[in-house]
């Protein structure tokens, strides 16, 4: 109590999107009118998403067309833009690369190739298939990202390509997202099938390029010259988002997305510095 508002509390803000912003297509009620209302308030937005099917510019014409306003492209973050300037720095020229269009623009964009399965090639493979395949030369990573046409074919192409030497690089981890009340497999699925594959199920030889690796949030404040103690990441999920900031800047879980207050209640291992139910009720919120 007499404390002051979060909005006045803090200078920058990193959002986390589906979940915090809208919901798959829709817009969460109120999130437009508390990025018009943050940004009144002379307050630094900037935003960064786990979902890497679509590129920045993608998804510059999303928040137009839900009516967010201000935003620049160079203000989007992807776990697709954060992959690629990884391998990138990596030193890893060309990539075996399992994700969508989006993923594959951002590849291109900072000048690696990718090596893709064809969309009309055959989605399954069988043993002598798999004991004759072909690999390119010189493939030296394994980039997943989120392929709503994920198969077994591309499953078996990433076993054998990382069993060659390839490092395994994923977006995210996000083992589903909500999709009309219902969790939808999201990328971690796809991963964890990966890694299963080559022994590994805990992932030990994994990168991830999305949140909630700490070299990504590292980036995002040096990038916009943003001093951690003055900004509040805003997530949906605390393995991810809430992990993210740990460390480096506030955080905010808001229940409007993935985590049931339960899960909020019953965690120790991970806690946000503010909860509320969602982004527009935060700003208003005295801490
Ligand atoms: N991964 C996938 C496959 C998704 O569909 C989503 C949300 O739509 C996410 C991750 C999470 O995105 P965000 O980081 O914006 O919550
Ligand atoms: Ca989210």
């Amino acid at each position: 109590m007499g404390g002051r508002k979060l909005l006045d509390v803090y200078k920058n803000f990193v959002l986390d999107c589906d979940g915090v912003l809208w919901h798959s297509a829709t817009a969460i009620a109120g999130s437009v009118e508390a990025v018009s209302r943050m940004r009144a308030a002379g307050k630094r937005v900037v935003f960064v998403t786990n979902n890497s099917t679509k590129s920045r510019q993608a998804y510059l014409d999303k928040f137009e067309a839900l009516k967010f306003e201000g935003v620049e492209v160079e203000h989007i973050n992807t776990s697709g833009s954060a992959a690629a300037e990884l391998c990138k720095l990596g030193g890893h020229k060309k990539v075996f690369a399992i994700g969508e269009p989006g993923l594959m623009e951002e590849f291109k964009a900072v000048g690696v190739e990718t090596v893709e399965v064809s969309s009309d090639a055959k989605t399954g493979m069988d043993e002598a298939e798999f004991e004759n395949a072909k690999l390119e030369e010189g493939v030296s990573a394994v980039v997943v990202g989120w392929d709503r046409n994920f198969s077994f074919r591309k499953l078996c192409l990433a076993s054998l390509y990382i069993q060659a030497g390839a490092k395994l690089i994923a977006t995210g981890l996000d083992p589903s997202d909500k999709v009309g009340g219902k969790s939808m497999p999201g990328n971690g699925c796809n991963v964890n099938a990966i890694q299963y594959s080559v022994d590994d199920p805990q992932g030990e030889h994994t990168t991830v390029a999305g949140k909630p690796n700490s070299h990504l949030m590292e980036n995002i404040l040096n990038k916009y010259n943003f001093t951690g103690s003055e900004t509040l990441m805003v997530g949906d999920r605390l393995d991810t988002d809430i992990k993210f900031a740990e460390g480096q800047a506030k955080s905010l879980l808001v229940l409007s997305g993935c985590t049931p207050i339960e899960e909020y209640e019953s965690r120790t291992d991970v806690k946000p510095t503010h909860v509320a139910a969602d982004l527009a009720t935060a700003l208003d919120m005295e801490i």
